[in-house]
């Protein structure tokens, strides 16, 4: 709270034309607010749409909400932006689905004097964007890089261990920090030689999934058992969310090969039944519900005229500016802790009995 105030006083006494309109004079309680979201690609995106849409009307806001199409996202999302600009809304919540294909957007958004606000995502090379709220990224892959370790060491105590990476879609800002993450983890055992990558496919090129989508996380695996493992074992496998991480599982099983210990990201319902029966190693949870109610109440600060609750100056810089960040922590999930992480979510907690 004290940065946040720190952050907005220079801004105030600033009072730079480019924040015109923003926090500083609040807007009627009625006024309409954008939610622009990526593509269904898991569950804490359906999610999020449904918590907008009754959240920021209980709070008494008129609500938009709008996802990217499945195929053509880039172009379906810039083209709800603007729409919601034209219809004046005061904040404009997005979660990307192209951090870098958005600024014109943004643009016009901080233009016609409405606060934008990015949503689980970071925008890139903007300096029109005015907030980031997320759960705290670097933190995600660093619990998913011990996580694997972990695993890998409750089956098989001595080293070295054979694994493969996987990392998310190049245009998600978020895919390369938790990648940073998990190897800030992972490379000081890789230096050791503890941890083998057995395809020698170690840069994030190699190892990213075009569009976070199942069926090329699926013949990337594929393509793996067929060059690498036909006699060597693979013991772990980083993935960066769940929806990959059962492809990944699929891709194994269908190969007739033990399924080695996988990570995950988002306590997506498949991926916890999967932890249950000991297949899936782990997940991360990052309460979507905790997310999207933080977020309203930045709304409702902006809306009173205050300077939303931040926590968080220095971790993102967008390529243009350091974003004032509110960030919220990750907790790691496996079987042994999942009746406790989930002892407060009504859809989990059955899943865990
Ligand atoms: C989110 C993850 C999600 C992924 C794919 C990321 O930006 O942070 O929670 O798994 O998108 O939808």
């Amino acid at each position: 709270a004290l940065l946040g105030l720190g952050t907005a006083c220079s801004n105030e006494r600033e009072g730079s034309s480019s924040d015109k309109g923003a926090a500083a004079k609040g807007f009627a309680k009625d006024s309409l607010i954008g939610v622009a979201l990526p593509a269904k690609t898991s569950e804490n995106w359906v999610l999020a749409g449904d918590l907008f849409t009754n959240g920021l009307k209980d709070a008494g806001f008129k609500a938009d909400v709008q996802y990217a199409g499945a195929s053509t996202t880039v172009a379906d999302q810039q083209a709800q932006i603007s729409s919601m600009v034209t219809k004046g809304a005061k904040v404009i919540v997005i979660g990307a689905t192209d951090a870098s294909q958005l600024s014109t957007q943004v643009a016009a958004a901080k233009q016609a004097g409405a606060t934008v606000i990015a949503y689980d995502r970071l925008i890139t090379n903007t300096p029109d964007l005015d907030y980031y709220i997320a759960f705290d990224n670097y933190k995600v892959g660093q619990l998913q890089g011990q996580a694997l370790i972990d695993g890998m060491k409750a089956k098989k105590p001595k080293g070295p261990w054979t694994i493969e990476l996987f990392s998310g879609s190049p245009d998600d800002n978020n895919s390369k920090v938790f990648f940073d993450g998990a190897m800030n983890v992972l490379q000081p055992l890789i230096d050791k030689g503890d941890i083998v990558v057995g395809s020698g496919q170690k840069d994030i090129k190699q190892t990213a999934i075009q569009g976070w989508k199942a069926e090329n996380a699926q013949s990337r695996m594929d393509g793996l058992l067929t060059s690498t493992y036909g006699s060597k074992k693979l013991d772990g496998v980083l993935s960066p969310n769940d929806t990959l991480a059962r492809a990944i599982i699929t891709s194994v099983k269908g190969a007739g090969k033990p399924v080695p210990v996988v990570t995950g990201q988002d306590s997506e319902v498949e991926s916890v039944k999967s932890i249950m029966a000991g297949e899936q190693y782990s997940t991360i949870n990052k309460d979507t519900r905790k997310l999207v109610a933080e977020t309203i109440n930045m709304v409702t600060s902006l809306q009173k005229g205050d300077k939303p609750q931040i926590n968080d100056t220095k971790s993102y810089n967008n390529g243009s500016k350091v974003i004032p960040s509110y960030l919220l922590p990750p907790v790691i999930v496996t079987k042994e802790n999942a009746a406790e992480a989930y002892a407060n979510d009504p859809k989990l907690s059955p899943l865990t009995k």
